[in-house]
């Protein structure tokens, strides 16, 4: 399997290439020059499967014979030692929780993979990749805790000081060795900026293999399409000619591309909801074919609080660059926050289900297009992309519950917090990275 950029004008490469280089030279998104395609026979096989099994035969139609297969399926399970449970909150309508991993939200399944794959790749190049990722939160403690322990990998991590949660700053800096948390005197954009100074810092490219870890690599997305696939065959079990709709919190529509990418492959999926909040710039595109993002917006569902989402490329690329395309498979609808705290109360009201406000989101939106299409979105799944205790405030606002943290977290709140204060110039970063192996 070859993958090329999104804006094609730089060479195709192979899948190793790809997870190290992570963005494309010519600043495009890597995507698989075909989409792979399962049999009848092969779907039906897998029916009975693990949630593995599935993710194994996926990753095996884009991996190749890049990493040989008994690897691949170790690596495999060594990610996914945690449930993807589906559950049915009432007749024909699931939540499946993506959230059992170590840091309690949907993107360890990206991660978990990404760092494998590219431990894998450096150990066969004899390289040390020093992975450098700005975060506000989210996606540096998934990253950190999926690089953790990796051979042949190292994570520097750039948070701003007392802006993240206790639970997010425990998660940041409590990983192993290989990950270096370091805490910003300033903001997240200060964090952004310093990442991308040291990017182009023809010193620092001499001693170090830099990569990012963000949503665009493609060894992020992939993964994100085995709970799609596990899904959609579990359903068809009990909704036999009913393929599901999929209703998914977006912010850089990662998670909905890697949908669309099981449902190309074969996978018995029939209609997805793009949910957002206030930043809607692929609602609006869905709906007049004129994409204008706009300035990020801040709502109580920050980790969807992204204006010009960087997967949409992607989506257009899938989709031919046709809008009504698109929209026939996709439907975008946008969700404001008090309609998502009174989905979290009504949710708990009906049955005692307590849902993080980036599910309720996707739950809203899941109702608004039930009433629009009478008879149509059942069953309907809706992604739950994080534990509601990583967001109690919002919880306890609209139920006035605390919700009990689980067992893995308690453990990790309890480690002795490591980061390494420092100010939001570029020299002091510097000087840091470039002492990394002393
Ligand atoms: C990252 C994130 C999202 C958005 O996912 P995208 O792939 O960026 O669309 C939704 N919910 C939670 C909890 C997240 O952390």
């Amino acid at each position: 399997m070859i993958f090329f950029s999104t804006t094609r004008s730089s060479a195709p490469v192979s899948i190793k290439k790809a997870t190290l280089e992570g963005l494309a030279p010519d600043g495009g998104l890597y995507v698989p020059s075909e989409v792979p395609r399962f049999s009848a026979e092969e779907l039906a096989l897998l029916e009975s499967g693990t949630f593995n099994n599935v993710a194994f035969a996926i990753a095996k139609k884009f991996v190749g014979d890049e990493v040989p297969l008994d690897t691949l399926s170790k690596l495999i399970d060594d990610c996914y030692t945690f449930d993807t449970p589906l559950k049915e909150l009432s007749e024909g309508t699931f939540v499946e929780e993506l959230f059992h991993g170590p840091t309690l939200a949907f993107k360890d399944y990206g991660a978990r993979f990404l760092a494998r794959m590219t431990g894998f790749f450096a150990a066969e190049e004899r390289q040390m990749i020093t992975v450098l990722v700005a975060t506000s939160g989210d996606t540096g403690s998934a990253v950190a805790y999926g690089f953790n322990g990796i051979p042949n990998t190292r994570v520097v991590l750039l948070y701003p000081s007392g802006k993240v949660s206790r639970l997010q700053e425990q998660q940041l800096t409590t990983a192993g060795d290989n990950v270096f948390a370091l805490e910003v005197r300033g903001d997240f954009d200060d964090c952004q900026r310093l990442v991308k100074q040291a990017f182009v810092d023809p010193d620092l490219k001499q001693r170090l293999t830099l990569t990012s870890a963000n949503s665009i690599n493609i060894s992020r997305l992939i993964p994100q399409s085995f709970y799609y696939g596990w899904a959609s065959l579990q359903l068809r079990k009990r909704f036999p000619g009913s393929p599901p709709l999929f209703s998914v919190p977006s912010g850089n529509y990662g998670n909905l591309t890697a949908g669309v990418l099981a449902k190309m492959m074969g996978f018995p999926i029939g209609h997805f909801v793009a949910a957002s909040n206030a930043n809607d710039s692929v609602t609006r595109y869905l709906e007049s074919g004129r994409f204008e993002p706009k300035p990020t917006v801040r709502t109580m569902t920050t980790a969807m609080d992204v204006g010009n989402p960087s997967n949409f490329s992607r989506l257009l690329h899938f989709y031919d660059n046709d809008f009504r395309k698109m929209g026939e498979q996709i439907s975008g609808i946008s969700v404001t926050d008090e309609e998502t705290v009174d989905t979290i109360r009504s949710v708990f009201a009906s049955g005692g289900y307590i849902m993080d406000p980036h599910t309720a989101v996707g739950f809203r939106a899941l109702e608004h297009y039930r009433r629009k299409h009478a008879g149509a979105g059942y069953p309907g799944v809706v992604l739950s992309t994080a534990h509601p205790v990583k967001f109690d405030e919002a919880i306890m606002t609209a139920i006035q519950r605390e919700v009990p943290m689980p067992e893995e977290m308690l453990e990790i709140m309890e480690k002795p917090k490591k980061a390494t204060l420092v100010g939001n110039g570029y020299a002091e970063l510097a000087r840091l990275l470039q002492n990394l192996d002393r």
